[in-house]
């Protein structure tokens, strides 16, 4: 009695670790795709096994409501498609998982939020790093205060892309390195904080103008919370870097990188090293949230926390906007 979820949107996240992820899984499995390329149906049938019935475009999505061996919708579409298929998803009667960044505003990702309470039906953002051990130990040690009290963070998270003609450099679509990748780094220090940022102040740059027209190449913030912690975050499709430092009174430990798929490595300042605690992040995540199901429990990353990103995401862009602080 495995967790059935069917995959919206086979893309590259979906083919190269998801759908693998999920044959890796103990408590869930592909039961079914939606996808509006046919062209990709009989591979992926033919590689996970998936029957004709459990095949369906974005036009008849809406029938899974019918279908007993799908229990979850995972929305792996570009994200600003993602509120209205979270929430057609919502509607079938299956349990929703939905991928970072939740939506494209604070307004959007509270209709998912409702349209998944309505329904009676979990709901959980694609965070995965919430779900890794060394990132959790991060949060261990922020609130046993291991290293002293928390003084610094610095979260940042891009890397350079030569990507012309694509959906991440369309406004409309959620593009842009600060919904793609920025939210790392955000919810990276409201993460091992617990605690939610009071002000930002951000500065929007670009080295390559004609590619990026309408949406942010480089966004540099720092995010004040309570008690004067600054968080010092920075987000790119033109840098690469990928880490997260915190800095203690009494010292302090970094991972770098901190949010690849693996490859993991941090050290603290007492000596110890760490890299790598699991074989598999997708699959962890995806169990987490199926045991959810399963046991009828909380889940572990709930709407909300993709809410609160996105409601910091607003902010940042505000601030760039307008060249000055802004409250949260
Ligand atoms: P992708 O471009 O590889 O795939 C997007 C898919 O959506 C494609 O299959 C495309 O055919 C389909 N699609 C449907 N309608 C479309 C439209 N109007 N325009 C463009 N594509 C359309 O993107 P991806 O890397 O798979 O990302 C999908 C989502 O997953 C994004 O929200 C992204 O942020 C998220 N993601 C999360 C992680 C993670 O580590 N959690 C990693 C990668 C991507």
């Amino acid at each position: 009695d495995k967790v059935g979820v069917a995959l919206v949107g086979l893309g590259g996240y979906s083919k190269n670790q998801l759908a693998p992820a999920l044959e890796q899984t103990e408590h869930c499995y592909l039961a079914g795709i939606v996808t509006g390329s046919p062209e990709k149906i009989p591979e992926w049938q033919k590689k996970y096994n998936i029957p004709d019935g459990n095949v369906y475009n974005y036009e008849n999505m809406d029938d899974i409501a019918n279908n007993d061996d799908i229990d979850v919708i995972y929305i792996v579409l570009p994200s600003g498609m993602h509120a209205e298929y979270a929430i057609k998803a919502a509607n079938t009667g299956k349990h929703v998982w939905c991928e970072k960044p939740m939506a494209k505003t604070v307004e959007e990702c509270q209709s998912i939020i409702d349209a998944c309470n309505k329904n009676n039906v979990k709901l959980t953002i694609g965070y995965r790093m919430q779900h890794e051990p060394n990132t959790q130990n991060f949060k261990k040690w922020v609130e046993e205060r291991k290293f002293g009290e928390v003084k610094m963070i610095e979260a940042m998270a891009g890397f350079y892309s030569s990507r012309t003609g694509h959906w991440r450099l369309d406004k409309e679509m959620g593009g842009g390195a600060l919904y793609d990748m920025g939210v790392y780094s955000i919810n990276a220090a409201r993460y091992v904080l617990q605690q939610e940022p009071i002000s930002v102040m951000a500065y929007e740059s670009t080295t390559r103008p004609e590619i990026f027209t309408e949406v942010d190449e480089t966004m540099n913030f720092i995010l004040e919370f309570p008690d004067g912690v600054m968080a010092n975050c920075a987000t790119s499709f033109g840098i690469n870097m990928n880490r997260l430092i915190v800095t203690a009174q009494d010292g302090h430990f970094r991972m770098e990188p901190f949010q690849s798929y693996n490859g993991l490595k941090g050290f603290s300042s007492d000596g110890s090293q760490f890299s790598d605690k699991i074989k598999n992040q997708q699959a962890k995540q995806m169990d987490n949230d199926a045991l959810a199901i399963k046991e009828n429990k909380e889940v572990l990353v709930p709407g909300e926390e993709g809410l609160k990103d996105i409601k910091v995401v607003e902010a940042i862009f505000k601030s760039a906007e307008e060249g000055r602080r802004v409250k949260i």
